[in-house]
């Protein structure tokens, strides 16, 4: 590697542990804190999926799809997280009050209307799409994890095995949509579980189910309003506390976000005209060492 490559990644890893600890800091001061958001707006085209967990199996068809279409290897049928290639997985909850037996819950990105990842990310490398889905820009991102620590549902997964982890998140199979085609865990549910369609149709249609089965449904649609509303929206016939899905009023959190990342520039300020000074000083150091060197190579030649 040559010595300008190192000192890049010099940089850049010294960037994100910065990162990383003023996202703590600063993100945790203001947890839990809500703040005034205006009315949601929905695209009248975007799309979602409806996750409906009573017709859901467990057969954990949608993980081994995910991964194949992202290139990862297969899954080992023991994946009980996110990870950086685990972009989904199914919860088995068991013993759960309104259930007949275990339930099966697919997590991955909600897809959130106001994504507080996107609101967090202060390069842009994560984008709400008026089509619905959170793209993700890996040639932007710098690892600050700053996303992570404003994700209300825990989503975005840090690649630590990389010498420069970047985030990973399921990006809705946005190729895929490009070509016409569905989400790769959609289209191989043997069990219809999974829907894609456009938000408001999927809203009707949960509303419908609701109505004609409502002994088999819990009376809400997880998604609909939570957080300012997201893209993935589920059924089920159990609470979804009970669930594990957060309790998060209908209000957005990115203006958390926003409004913490506002008030932090001082602190950003301070932290990268520390780390520029840092990598000069590193830089000049790496470069007449590098002299050195040089220097005693050609006198070894001569
Ligand atoms: S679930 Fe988390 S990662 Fe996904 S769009 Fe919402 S805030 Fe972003
Ligand atoms: S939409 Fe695509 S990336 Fe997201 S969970 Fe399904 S297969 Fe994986
Ligand atoms: S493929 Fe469908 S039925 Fe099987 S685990 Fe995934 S969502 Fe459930």
């Amino acid at each position: 590697m040559s010595k300008k490559a190192e000192r890049q990644l010099s940089r850049r890893d010294f960037l994100r542990g910065v990162g990383a600890l003023t996202g703590a800091l600063t993100l945790e001061s203001v947890t839990g804190s809500r703040v005034e958001a205006s009315e949601t707006e929905v695209a009248p085209d975007a799309v979602g999926v409806l996750i409906d967990l009573t017709r859901c199996t467990g057969c954990r068809t949608c993980e081994a799809a995910c991964k194949a279409a992202h290139g990862f290897p297969p899954p080992d049928g023991g994946e009980t997280s996110l990870s950086a290639d685990t972009l989904t997985y199914v919860d088995v909850r068991e013993n759960v009050e309104g259930a007949d037996g275990p339930l099966h819950v697919k997590r991955q990105c909600m897809h959130c209307v106001h994504p507080a990842c996107a609101s967090a990310c202060t390069v842009g490398a994560l984008h709400k799409t008026p089509e619905g889905p959170v793209t993700y820009n890996a040639g932007k991102c710098i690892g600050c994890r700053y996303c992570q620590y404003a994700c209300p549902f825990g989503v975005p997964a840090f690649q630590w095995e990389e010498t420069l982890g970047l985030i990973a998140k399921c990006d809705f199979c946005i190729n895929r949509l490009e070509e016409g085609q569905q989400p790769a865990c959609v289209s191989d549910c043997p069990t219809g579980a999974l829907k894609f369609g456009k938000r408001r149709a999927l809203l009707r249609e949960a509303a419908a189910r609701m109505d004609t089965h409502p002994d088999r449904y819990l009376n809400h649609v997880y998604g609909e309003h939570e957080a300012g509303g997201t893209s993935m929206l589920y059924l089920s016939p159990a609470r979804f506390e009970d669930l594990g899905f957060p309790e998060l009023g209908s209000q957005p959190i990115p203006r958390r976000a926003e409004f913490v990342m506002k008030q932090t520039p001082m602190v950003a300020l301070t932290v990268a005209t520390a780390a520029s000074g840092l990598c000069w000083l590193r830089t000049r150091r790496e470069e007449s060492g590098a002299c050195v060197e040089a220097g005693k190579k050609e006198r070894t030649k001569r």
